[in-house]
């Protein structure tokens, strides 16, 4: 038996470290290549910023990038010509807020933000999350470009009048930090499947599908056929597996392959691809198709990482 020496022993507890004091490196992790988003947010970090701050600051400069064609004002519109936007956003204590399907503005990543804290609902869609936005202080603005326009106009010349996924061109932003505290939050914006059918809202801005965080464990986001994500509650899975013992790493790849695997799915005509952080600050991302890429911020640099996939041939 140990002797139990207590004198030693209040020593040895008063010379633990208190957890609040220590510094984590801060991590960001996003969906596609956008570096100048991901640099946003790891500014805000480095300055001792929230994550919830961090995400959404990184979401919005792509949204006000009228070249990105799938998030924001620029963003290629529905099959009747109507840019309509989804976005949510998650922060460390496991609130939520989220706006779909929005027409005429632009920050829908910070309308988001604002369902979450500033009313007792967790989603507002259409109309009623426009009007919201407006009383917010929002600007109604035309999101529609000129570009965007043109390739609707093409679009409609050979249309086959369905949703199709690009397997190889997304900017969808799914987008996860850790901030000095160690704390995480995401958020995730977009304009969903370009020339879907009008209404039509896909996993992105829906809790569980298209992100995730659980601050005890970690978070995860996803980008790709918003529909199958959906079916399968990817970004929760991937959390969940993760509390199971998983690393990001494994966990993206059992999520994948839970989507691969149902009856009769047809993955080799869709992409879907998800980011996963852990409270370790390890990170995992795992696609079905190749041409999947994510950024990740961490110690001073943002590299472009080459995601591992499933159909390898
Ligand atoms: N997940 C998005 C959606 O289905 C699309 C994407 O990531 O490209 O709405």
């Amino acid at each position: 038996m140990i002797a139990c020496n207590s004198e030693q022993n209040k020593k040895q507890v008063s010379k633990a470290p208190i957890v609040e004091d220590v510094i984590i490196k801060p991590i960001v992790i996003a969906t596609w290549n956008t570096p100048i988003a991901v640099n946003e947010a790891a500014k805000v970090l480095e300055s001792g910023g929230t994550a919830l701050d961090a995400v959404e600051a990184g979401c919005r400069i792509e949204e006000a990038n009228i070249d990105n064609q799938t998030v924001g004002i620029g963003a290629l519109p529905d099959r009747d010509g109507n840019v309509t936007l989804d976005a949510c956003i998650m922060d460390d204590k496991g609130n939520y807020g989220a706006v779909l399907c929005v027409e005429n503005i632009t920050h829908v990543v910070s309308v988001a933000r604002k369902v979450m804290e500033e009313t007792p609902h967790a989603i507002l869609v259409g109309k009623g999350a426009e009007e919201f936005a407006v009383s917010e202080g929002f600007k109604r603005e035309k999101l529609l470009s000129e570009k965007s326009k043109k390739a609707w106009e093409n679009w409609k010349g050979t249309s086959k009048y369905q949703p199709i996924i690009n397997i190889e061109n997304h900017d969808t932003i799914g987008m996860l930090a850790v901030d000095k505290k160690g704390s995480i939050s995401g958020a995730c914006t977009t304009s969903g499947l370009a020339y879907k059918m009008r209404g039509r809202v896909g996993d992105s801005p829906v809790i569980g599908g298209g992100l995730f965080i659980d601050n005890e464990i970690g978070g995860a986001a996803a980008t790709g056929l918003g529909e199958e994500v959906l079916k399968t509650v990817g970004s929760f899975l991937v959390v969940e597996l993760m509390r199971q013992g998983k690393t990001p790493q494994e966990a993206c790849k059992e999520a994948i392959k839970r989507i691969v695997s149902k009856p009769n799915s047809d993955y080799k005509n869709f992409q879907v691809a998800y980011i996963a952080v852990n409270k370790k600050g390890e990170i995992g991302g795992y696609s079905i198709h190749e041409w999947f890429s994510y950024n990740v911020y961490r110690e001073g640099k943002t590299k472009n990482i080459t995601s591992d996939y499933y159909l390898k041939t």
